[in-house]
């Protein structure tokens, strides 16, 4: 009986142990170097392999600063060009429980326009769940059209990462350089800014309902002060600077200021509306953007 009980104190332990640990999930910029990718419209817009850096850097930044027990790993950081069999080998050689695989997409119609998310095949259960996640945040917090979760038949792209990794794969394809509108919002730092802080959500709800007993809280979370005299609503942050003119603040009817951050947080920008002089007032605009596709906005106390 004395052993039974130490075995089970043993299994308690281990139990303990494992929600201790980290998630580890490998970001992969598709392309690099050599291969560009798909080519913009514009000389003066980036290449596939660039955007697709940009975003993943982003996701990674997100992951990293935002949850606690994630470990972001990534098949590149700069522009070189991994093989496919070398992306496999890095994510079946690290304990690698997820795999992103970030991409934009090139058509030689103009007109096609959207965001894809592929898998391998649907049985692939988490990874369908995952790409669901991503694309319905393409549409809600993007504002993007979905063209929705394709299988790996469905393209000849980068098969072999959907098909040789042996966790969870998702290839997300952020949208099509080769469309006007789309290869703008593609280029832009906002653009990119939002296509990450979507992929983030999604991955961020697929972790937590995998992994119910891991507390993925951030670290330390912002507090509204009551009864203070003076407010201003932030409606986001971003890692690079963006125009406070573009028609996504234009249209939310409200001037939007711009500050500089003056600490070591990923992010270097804030966006803010107001000031106001009464919370009731901020609580209103914070309504307003929260209906105006900034969910996430919040009052914040200043002195
Ligand atoms: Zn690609």
């Amino acid at each position: 009986m004395k052993s039974f009980f130490s075995l089970i104190a043993v299994l308690l332990a281990l139990i303990t142990f494992a929600d201790q640990s980290n998630v580890t999930i490998l970001i992969d910029p598709g392309h690099g170097g050599k291969d560009p990718g798909h080519l913009p419209l514009s000389e003066s817009h980036m290449q596939e392999k660039d955007i697709a850096l940009e975003i993943s850097m982003k996701i990674g930044n997100y992951l990293t600063y935002n949850l606690s027990h994630v470990k972001v790993m990534y098949t590149r950081t700069t522009d070189v060009y991994p093989t496919l069999d070398e992306r496999v080998q890095m994510a079946n050689g690290n304990n690698v429980d997820y795999m992103l695989s970030i991409h934009v997409n090139g058509s030689p119609n103009p007109a096609v326009y959207g965001t894809e998310t592929h898998i391998h095949n649907y049985n692939a259960k988490a990874s369908y769940k995952w790409a669901q996640l991503i694309e319905s945040q393409f549409t809600t917090r993007a504002g993007r059209k979905s063209r929705g979760v394709k299988t790996a038949s469905d393209i000849g792209h980068s098969l072999q990462i959907l098909k040789q990794t042996k966790m969870p794969t998702v290839l997300v394809e952020c949208g099509f350089i080769t469309n006007t509108s789309e290869g703008n919002y593609l280029n832009s730092a906002y653009g990119q800014e939002i296509i990450a802080s979507a992929i983030f959500r999604a991955t961020r709800e697929f972790m937590k309902s995998k992994h119910p007993s891991i507390d993925f809280s951030p670290p330390q979370e912002i507090t509204e002060q009551p009864d203070q005299p003076y407010y201003k609503v932030q409606i986001m942050a971003s890692i690079d600077e963006i125009d406070v003119n573009i028609p996504e603040f234009k249209k939310l009817g409200y001037t939007v200021e711009r500050v500089l951050v003056q600490s070591t947080s990923m992010y270097k920008y804030k966006y803010y509306i107001g000031p106001f002089t009464d919370k009731k007032d901020a609580k209103k605009a914070q309504k307003d953007v929260q209906s105006n596709g900034y969910s996430d906005a919040f009052v914040v106390y200043f002195e």
